[in-house]
């Protein structure tokens, strides 16, 4: 059997390398246009940075190792031009020859192209994408070459680890994104903390705001922005999403939506003895059942090997899993962190959900070095089923996120979250560690015992409500919501009589630091017979969030 794979680094080398561990005979060949295959993509924004020193530690394996290790038949600088499904044959352009490649299987993993917004001066040679190790290594080079000032165009993951790289080597960068926060995935009161740490590493942030030219110079470019500012740069960094490469095997027939392959639970495409993985192929969101491309190295890396299990242990191979979307980013001394739905998916899924804040320790708050991690859970409202998860923090973020992210794949409740026995020592984590009081919070505002307000509904409620203020007098004077009443919550129960008077029949919205004692106010409140609120996430929250 004549198994040839289209793209070998993420997803296809997967397949390739599945393949031969489970099949000895057949001959696997991998095409890729590319210099490299099996390339670690990932860190070509820490190469730039500096921290992956040399361009040939990126290089996991090369054609020869592959050969070596796996017999596979790799071979770089071959571009697939044409598929033919019913005569099953590739046509196959090299620097040598153009030629005809017949498969008994076919993998397509293409992956993703960047896409070039029709900026004018966008060809410029100081503008560049972050796609390949010869991308890193000319960013490099002009970084090497003393460039002094960067315009990164996008703040997605790739853009901010693309800023950062850029600052840590000592640039003045610039970051430009049209959407209104950074990182347009995250919720804009977590993305707010992003920001500013970009700008603790000198980054300027510029959101809200489209590039609409590149201006070419003798010594440096500009870019101009629809506001007119002119920012100048030596390099630009163009990353501002990615769309399927996928042109080739849609002219061949394959069926597309959107631009990417489409494919069956077990990876297989329309055309018979085709299967596609990885960015080039749509998604179905675990979630919100939402169809969309998913850029991601771990469903592409997965998908690849369950492919060659299809291909070649057909009626066992485990399907390939809707896509639940988790992904993880370092800015400065933050993580970021996302899995499942955000705000945006679930209103656009027309699914009913609540949303919650945390602030906890992410180890126990006495143990030395404790630091806060700023979660959001989403859930669904009428039966708490856990539907997307977002935090942001110094330390512990990416553990969390990760068990989210299981949990959303287990299609568990958040009063399942409460259950999980998680590890804890001291300088791990907490007896109630943040997963589980995530899941005590969203259980008490399904049940009832909490009920919260947003702090979107703050200028709505000011006129309606009487805002109460329970952090001490000291917090309260370091800033405060305009015609708020500060009644420090170890004090409420003795004064419920004024706050009484001071409501004059209007409900009481609490609000604290994080949430904690306004959670405590709202149950001393609401078993006073008050229609009380507590603000999700408190002060950190709204201001994160304004
Ligand atoms: P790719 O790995 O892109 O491989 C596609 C290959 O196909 C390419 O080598 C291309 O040359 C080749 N090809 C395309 N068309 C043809 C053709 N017609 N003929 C021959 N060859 C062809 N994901 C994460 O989850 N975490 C991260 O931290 C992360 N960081 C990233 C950082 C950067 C800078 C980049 C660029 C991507 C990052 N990703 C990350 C995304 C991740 O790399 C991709 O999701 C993953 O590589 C997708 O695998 P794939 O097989 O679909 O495509």
């Amino acid at each position: 059997m004549r198994i040839v794979i289209v793209g070998g680094v993420g997803g296809g080398m997967s397949a390739a390398a599945r393949a031969r561990r489970l099949d000895e005979s057949a001959e696997i060949i991998v095409l890729d246009r590319g210099e490299h295959v099996s390339f670690a993509g990932c860190g070509l924004p820490y190469h730039l940075g500096g921290e992956i020193e040399e361009a040939d530690d990126l290089l996991v394996q090369t054609p020869e190792s592959l050969r070596a290790a796996l017999d596979l038949d790799v071979r770089t600088g071959h571009e697939v031009i044409g598929l033919d499904t019913a005569a099953q044959t590739l046509t196959v352009r090299s620097a040598a020859a153009t030629e005809t490649v017949g498969y008994d299987a076919l993998v397509l993993s293409p992956g993703a192209r960047a896409v070039r917004p029709p900026i004018p001066g966008l060809d410029s040679p100081r503008a560049r994408t972050l796609r390949t190790v010869a991308d890193a290594t000319a960013l490099r080079q002009r970084v090497d070459d003393g460039a002094g000032h960067a315009v990164v165009l996008g703040a997605g993951f790739i853009g901010l680890e693309a800023a950062e790289a850029l600052a840590r080597q000592g640039l003045a960068v610039t970051v430009v994104e049209l959407a209104d926060h950074v990182l347009p995935p995250l919720e804009r009161e977590v993305a707010a903390l992003v920001t500013a740490e970009l700008e603790r590493l000198g980054v300027t942030v510029r959101t809200g705001v489209a590039a609409t030219a590149v201006e070419a110079g003798d010594t440096d470019d500009v870019v101009v922005l629809a506001d007119g500012s002119r920012l100048p740069a030596d390099l630009v960094v163009l990353s501002v999403g990615v769309r399927p490469d996928t042109e080739v095997f849609a002219a061949a027939g394959i069926e597309t939506e959107r631009g990417a392959i489409v494919v069956d639970a077990h990876g297989r495409t329309s055309a018979d003895g085709v299967w596609a993985v990885g960015d080039a192929t749509i998604s179905t969101d675990a979630v919100t059942g939402a169809r969309r491309p998913v850029a991601l190295a771990g469903p592409a890396n997965r998908a690849g090997r369950l492919v060659a299990d299809d291909i070649l242990r057909p009626g066992s191979a485990r399907p390939v899993p809707a896509t639940v979307g988790t992904a993880v980013v370092r800015v400065g001394e933050l993580t970021a962190a996302t899995t499942g739905a955000n705000r945006a998916a679930l209103r656009a899924g027309g699914i009913a959900f609540h949303t919650l804040h945390l602030h906890p320790s992410h180890h126990a708050g006495w143990f030395p070095g404790a630091e806060q991690i700023h979660l959001v859970i989403h859930f669904r409202a009428d039966d708490g089923l856990l539907l997307g998860a977002q935090a942001v923090g110094r330390a512990g973020v990416d553990k969390r996120i990760d068990v989210l992210a299981t949990a959303i794949r287990a299609g568990m409740e958040v009063g399942d979250l409460i259950d999980l026995d998680l590890a804890y020592a001291p300088p791990y984590g907490a007896a109630k560690d943040p997963v589980n009081l995530a899941g005590m919070a969203a259980s008490n505002v399904l049940d009832g015992t909490l009920r919260i307000w947003h702090a979107e509904e703050l200028d709505s409620l000011r006129a309606q409500a009487l805002v109460l203020d329970v952090r001490s007098r000291a917090e309260f004077a370091t800033g405060h919501v305009p015609g708020s009443v500060n009644v420090p919550h170890t004090e409420l129960r003795g004064r419920l009589a004024e706050v009484r008077g001071a409501a004059a029949g209007r409900p009481v919205r609490a609000l604290c630091g994080s949430g904690v004692r306004s959670h405590i106010a709202h149950r001393v409140l609401a078993q006073a017979g008050f229609d009380s609120a507590s603000l999700s996430g408190g002060m950190l929250t709204l201001r994160a969030g304004l």
